[in-house]
Parts: structure tokens; C-alpha cells; sequence
């Protein structure tokens, strides 16, 4: 089998993924240990009869369902390549929204950073990367969770990053400029639940009680006692979630509250900032 044959598996695919072209490439990829530019400059290479048994076997279970991801153990996220496994949630695209708002609400190069519910480390390590000034704590209550975001840390080799275990809050102390989180937030009774990639992974990364909201919730009452003044707080929510949680945010005393769009279009984040800071300018007016 060369690459241009094993191309035309994805065919195979097609009723059970949306980008099985796609899907293919990154299995091939994964496999062959090449980039996608090799395989449109190699299409008549052979497959050694190991790498064609592996890729038929890597197809068959992609037909039952199982993420790309979990095929290959890795996930490109920002600008990083980030290890996966079953234990938590697989970093999704949209997610790079938010660590896009959170470069542009923090324009300072020193700031305290928490990420809740890291997961693979995604959030936290793309800010890391980005802003290699800020000191970013990242917390999970999954114990293999933590290991991944440690193992993930550790190969990108980010050490303004600490990785802790515990739940939410638990394990944090001192003040933070911004607090991110991507938490659980689908309903238990989302139908979307039993399709694609979801029913690969842990309902503990997903699933939230209170339409949802439960965790976010949470997150956000507790989070007071942990910014400092004029810090902010950003969510990742659900895609019908932004009025509820802009309500929820503004019954818990924040203010400049706003949602953004991610890459679909849907309002699929939202912050808001802690206190009433008194700017620079405005410091001889206000006493
Ligand atoms: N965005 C993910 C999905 O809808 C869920 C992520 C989450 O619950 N934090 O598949």
C-alpha cells in the first residue's frame, strides 16, 4: 500500500467523522513519523507491511468512534504539540480563543496567572509560551491529569509553570491578575453527549450539574477571594451559556462583564473584572 492508497481509506470514514481527508493525514503522519507536506511530496511511497497493519488497525478503530487524539496520543494546540490520553479532556480549537482574550486583557509582560481544570495543560501552557514573565499555576483534580500537564511541561520545557493537584481552589494560595478556566459545563442531559469524540472522554472533564453551570458557578464565587483588585476572571462556557453566566457573574459583584465568539461563531466566552481599580490617569480626580 503507498500513501495515495491509503489516502482513499478515508472513504471508509466518512460517515463516521467530519474530516475524515483530515483524519487520515494525521493517522498517516503519526504513523510514518513524517509532516503532511511528505506525504503530498511522497504520494508513491510504501507503507512497510508493520506501518500497513498498524494504520488498518488505527482505521478500524476510528470507524468505532475513537478520537483522532487517543489514535495518536497528540493534539497541536496554539503553537504546541500536546501529549492526550483518555484521562481528560482533548484540547479543542476553540479553546485558543480564550488564550487569545487572555493575552489581550493582561497587555503587562509580570502577572499572577491560575488555570482551573488544566487538563493536558493546554491553557496554561500556551500562556506560559507566550508570556514567559508570568507565573501561571494550573490545577486539576485528576491525578493522571496532572501527570499528563506535568509530562507536557516538561517535553515543551516551561518552567515558569506549576502543576498542582487538588480541587478548584484547594490547593492554590496568594492573589492572581487573572484566573482561566475551561471547566465541565454540559448539561447532564445534552444528547451531544452520546456522539463523536465526547464518548471518549471522562464525564468528570465535561459534565456539570445546574443546566452546567455548577462548576462555573463555583469557580466564580470562590475566585473573589483570590484576585487582586481590578483582576479578571474568564470562562469557557457552552455556546448558549454566555447570558447565564454574564447574570451569574454580575449577582456575584463583578463588573465590566462581556462575551466573545469563538471560531464558529458562538458566544463561547465570557470574563469579568474583580473590584473597582482606579486608573494611573484618573488617580488625582478620584480623591
Ligand atoms: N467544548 C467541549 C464540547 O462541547 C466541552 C468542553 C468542556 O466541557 N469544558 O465538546
Amino acid at each position: 500500500m503507498n500513501i495515495t492508497e491509503a489516502q482513499a481509506c478515508a472513504a471508509q470514514l466518512s460517515s463516521g467523522s467530519d474530516s475524515p481527508a483530515a483524519d487520515v493525514e494525521l493517522l498517516l503522519c503519526h504513523i510514518l513519523g513524517c509532516s503532511r507536506t511528505f506525504l503530498f511530496t511522497h504520494r508513491e511511497h510504501l507503507l512497510t507491511e508493520q506501518q500497513q497493519a498498524q494504520f488498518e488497525q488505527l482505521i478500524r478503530r476510528r470507524i468505532d468512534g475513537e478520537p483522532v487524539a487517543h489514535l495518536t496520543g497528540s493534539r497541536g494546540f496554539w503553537t504546541l504539540d500536546l501529549e492526550v490520553n483518555a484521562t481528560t479532556l482533548i484540547p479543542r480549537p476553540d479553546t485558543e480563543c480564550l488564550v487569545e482574550k487572555a493575552l489581550e486583557l493582561i497587555p503587562v509582560s509580570v502577572a499572577r496567572v491560575l488555570d482551573l481544570g488544566t487538563g493536558t495543560g493546554a491553557i496554561a501552557l500556551a500562556l506560559a509560551s507566550e508570556q514567559p514573565g508570568w507565573e501561571i499555576v494550573a490545577v486539576d483534580c485528576v491525578a493522571e491529569a496532572v501527570s499528563l500537564a506535568e509530562s507536557n511541561r516538561q517535553r515543551i520545557g516551561l518552567d515558569n509553570v506549576t502543576v498542582a493537584e487538588g480541587s478548584w481552589f484547594e490547593p492554590v494560595s496568594g492573589m492572581f491578575d487573572l484566573i482561566v478556566s475551561n471547566p465541565p459545563y454540559i448539561d447532564p442531559q445534552d444528547p451531544h453527549l452520546g456522539q463523536g469524540d465526547v464518548r471518549f472522554e471522562p464525564l468528570s472533564a465535561l459534565v456539570a450539574e445546574d443546566k452546567g453551570l455548577a462548576d462555573i458557578r463555583h469557580i466564580a464565587s470562590e475566585a473573589r477571594r483570590f484576585l487582586v483588585d481590578g483582576g479578571r476572571l474568564l470562562f469557557e462556557h457552552g455556546y448558549d451559556q454566555a447570558n447565564a453566566v454574564q447574570r451569574l457573574l454580575a449577582d456575584l459583584g463583578y463588573n465590566d462583564i462581556e462575551s466573545a465568539q469563538d471560531y464558529g461563531g458562538n458566544d463561547r466566552i465570557t470574563w469579568g473584572q474583580w473590584g473597582h481599580p482606579v486608573k494611573e490617569g484618573n488617580k488625582q480626580n478620584a480623591e
